[in-house]
């Protein structure tokens, strides 16, 4: 299994070129999902005591399997939040894999950490965070948020001095916030006032200031973090991040903003100013594998003030302690809830290193300039009705008529036919249909055919 021999020369040449036969294909085929009893049925036995070899492994894979996953770079998967990563990303993504760096540590992968960081930069530069801000690609928005809530919680015990060391935590987010925060509150056992947003999901600043007076005085002792949203998932709107600094301000407490989707609007000059704020972040977070053109897995994490997060997520064991104490290194293993790390920020680095952020910038207006321009196009048919203007990629809009079953058999042809992947979501209690357009190669053509489908 360990030597390079004939036949390992044959399955890499194999390998390699399915790849980059993947990457050529524009577009790629949508495929389908399959059910268990299709995929035990068609693929057999995978894994068995002498192995299939890799050239059939390849096969069922290439036959059965990859059919059976929908791809998420295909211009008209356009449900959830897409994925579209630039080809240098993907292929670079092969050569990380085959270079076995583990990326915890600069001891170990300094080279790796180096350019992990210099992509980092770039994103704290875009938000308007200080030299010293630093941080770690984790594995998604969720790793992202529990990470920063954990050093968050940290820095307000330390501050307690000790007062609050068996104090259960609370933290005040909005309605819009992503399930992800309420699933970190779970996980750290903290409680969260959701604020009650206004008609198109912001963070409302009048309700939050009447949800932080209508804290008592002990509750309000429990507040350790104000949680702001730039890019809501369901409708890709942006908090009032200025009200929601203020207001952790006022409370003396950590001010976090989730980006996992729409922090890469930050990038876009059309947009920008709707960001204001960001830049008085504790922590914030943005995904590459979401509207950053980077391969799965990869969330951005910056801390204003990495020592904290590293006092927060530093482990020690004997066998680490030779990674500490030497000179101002990075060890991106302290700067999150992991320890072992695959550095996946590096795909993301080499597309950036490639094309420049320039290319970056264009990118995103671009995909900003097909969702309002199919904003438009829905606005001016006479079948649907567009819910509210867009202000990133996300736009939400009704089939005049139709009820949750009609959206859904609508959906469900739609892939089948391998046309589109746009499954309906929910807007004020009524079944809706969403787009979310982060892929360049998506035209107004693709939304136009969309349109012209639910007439
Ligand atoms: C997608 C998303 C998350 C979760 O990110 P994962 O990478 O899927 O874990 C968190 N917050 C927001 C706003 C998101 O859009």
């Amino acid at each position: 299994m360990h030597q390079h021999d004939t036949s390992t020369e044959v399955l890499t040449q194999a390998v390699v070129r399915y790849a980059v036969d993947r990457v050529r294909l524009d577009p790629p085929p949508l495929d389908g999902p399959r059910t268990l009893t299709e995929l035990r049925a068609m693929a057999g036995r995978t894994v068995t005591p002498q192995g299939l070899g890799g050239l059939e492994a390849l096969r069922v894979f290439g036959d059965v399997l990859a059919p059976a996953c929908i791809s998420v770079d295909h211009p008209r998967f356009l449900s959830f939040v897409p994925a579209a990563p630039t080809e240098a990303s993907v292929l670079f993504d092969l050569v990380v894999g085959a270079c076995s760096i583990y990326g915890g540590s600069w001891l170990e992968g300094g080279g790796a950490v180096f350019a992990e960081n210099e992509a980092l930069r770039f994103i704290a530069d875009a938000a308007g965070l200080p030299a010293e801000a630093g941080g770690v690609f984790v594995s998604g928005g969720t790793a992202g948020n529990l990470s920063a809530l954990i050093a968050a919680r940290w820095r307000w015990r330390q501050r307690a001095g000790g007062r609050h060391d068996r104090t259960r935590g609370l933290i005040i987010s909005s309605k819009g916030a992503h399930s992800s925060i309420a699933q970190a509150c779970r996980a750290m056992d903290t409680d969260e006032v959701q604020v009650t947003a206004d008609a198109e999901g912001r963070l409302h600043p009048e309700h939050l200031r009447a949800a932080v007076a209508a804290l008592s005085a002990e509750d309000r002792d429990r507040v350790f973090a104000v949680v702001a949203t730039c890019g809501t998932t369901n409708a890709g709107v942006i908090d009032d991040l200025t009200a929601a600094a203020d207001v952790a301000a006022e409370l003396g407490v950590w001010f976090h903003v989730d980006g996992a989707y729409g922090g890469a609007g930050l990038l876009a000059p059309s947009v920008r100013s709707r960001y204001d704020g960001i830049e008085r972040a504790d922590s914030f977070i943005v995904d590459p594998h979401k509207w950053l053109f980077a391969p799965f897995d990869s969330c951005a994490l910056l801390y204003r003030d990495p020592e904290v997060a590293r006092r927060a997520h530093t482990q020690h064991a004997e066998y680490l302690d030779v990674l500490h104490g030497g000179e101002a290194e990075w060890n991106p293993s302290d700067y999150a809830h992991h320890l072992s790390r695959r550095a996946r920020g590096l795909p993301f680095w080499f597309s950036l290193a490639t094309h420049g952020t320039d290319a970056y910038r264009d990118a995103v207006e671009t995909t900003l300039a097909v969702a309002k321009g199919g904003a438009r196009l829905i606005a001016d048919a006479p079948h649907l009705e567009l819910i509210m203007e867009p202000e990133l990629s996300v736009v939400l809009f009704r089939r005049v008529g139709w009820t949750g079953q009609d959206y859904q058999a609508w959906s469900d042809r739609m892939l089948a036919e391998g046309q589109a992947f746009v499954v309906p979501t929910a807007w004020a209690g009524e079944p809706v249909l969403r787009y979310c357009v982060v892929n360049p190669r998506t035209t107004l053509d693709d939304i136009r055919l969309i349109v012209d489908s639910l007439a």
